[in-house]
């Protein structure tokens, strides 16, 4: 008997790719976490707010891997890469992923800080499996979230961190090296930490093209909180929020990140769950609800702070 579903070539390409990796998890362990592979994602551009520079930069970029003829045509070579910088949870992997899905190109997302915690200073003979496998695909964009991690000073005492990062870098730099001109392979790189990256991987004809994604300014906070706003109606199929007073909301929210601001709301509608969940009337999320969230997601932050910089210790 035929099969009644028609072959759907998004799936079964996924599926290839996770065979793939589940013989590298074979040799590795589990790299959930620490590795991820998807076949074109479905992050888009629109649903990134502010950032206007960094978008536009970057979406220059997809030429590399649509259209690498077009750099021939103006007698150069595609770039390699770039490197994203500026504070954690301002959108750097939300970028990736849309450069990767206005290119439909497969998103190799190698997370650094956790494959080098498990792997230390060996983490180069995976990270050369992988890319060994990535550059063969027809279009790939490697994404090397958190890059700092590459100093390994999060793991050994700073000569040694030196010692071994150096060679770490020298295995990925080869492979950077060898990938070939017009090959519609491109690298993006991102970091919180510029002063820990490694010169030599932003050396002229690697990632030598540099991108900063700063915190949001008033107006792409609203952007962004308005994107999460809608997210979570549609995932309602509902009404959630009141009108809201976002000269009220804005100056309280200074300086938050767009993680942040994903948080203050997440934890805005949790409390309605909560209410409701109790069998209480909870009403619409409001100007008032959300600045005491705000006020309470602050508060929490201090905490953690003083946790991680070890003044509760
Ligand atoms: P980074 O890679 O810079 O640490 P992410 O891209 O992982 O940050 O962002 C984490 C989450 O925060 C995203 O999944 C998204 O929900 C939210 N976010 C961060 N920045 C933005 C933005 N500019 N627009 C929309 N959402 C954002």
């Amino acid at each position: 008997m035929a099969d009644p579903k028609p072959a759907n070539p998004e799936w079964a390409a996924q599926r290839r790719l996770e065979d793939l990796f589940a013989k590298i998890a074979e040799k590795y362990g589990d790299l959930t976490g620490r590795f991820e592979v998807k076949y074109r994602p479905d992050t888009t551009f629109d649903q990134i707010g502010g950032l206007k520079a960094a978008k536009a930069t970057l979406r220059g970029f997809a030429t590399a891997l649509t259209a690498p003829e077009v750099y021939r045509q103006w007698g150069i070579t595609p770039p390699k890469g770039v490197l994203l910088y500026g504070p954690p949870g301002t959108g750097k992997s939300l970028l990736a992923r849309a450069l990767a899905s206005v290119s439909e190109a497969t998103f190799y997302h190698l997370k650094l800080l956790n494959l080098t915690s498990k792997f230390g200073p060996t983490a180069g003979d995976l990270l050369q499996e992988i890319l060994a496998i990535a550059v063969q695909e027809p279009r790939t964009l490697i994404f090397l979230d958190e890059a700092d991690a590459l100093s390994l000073e999060h793991l050994l005492p700073p000569p040694q961190a030196r010692e071994a990062s150096a060679r770490l870098i020298a295995v990925l730099a080869e492979k950077l090296d060898g990938i070939e001109d017009f090959s519609r392979v491109f690298v993006v790189a991102a970091t919180s930490r510029t002063d820990a990256i490694d010169p030599s991987l932003v050396a002229p004809g690697r990632l030598d093209r540099l991108i900063e994604v700063p915190l949001p300014d008033p107006q792409g906070q609203q952007e962004i909180f308005l994107l999460n706003k809608a997210q979570a109606e549609k995932a309602a199929a509902r009404r959630l929020f009141a009108e809201l007073d976002f000269r009220s909301l804005l100056p309280p929210m200074g300086g938050m990140s767009g993680a942040e601001i994903q948080e203050v709301i997440r934890r805005a509608l949790e409390t309605k769950a909560h209410r409701a969940g109790a069998g209480e009337q909870a009403g619409l999320v409001s100007t008032q609800d959300l600045l005491q969230e705000i006020d309470g997601y602050r508060r929490i932050k201090e905490v953690v702070e003083k946790i991680r910089y070890g003044q509760y210790l």
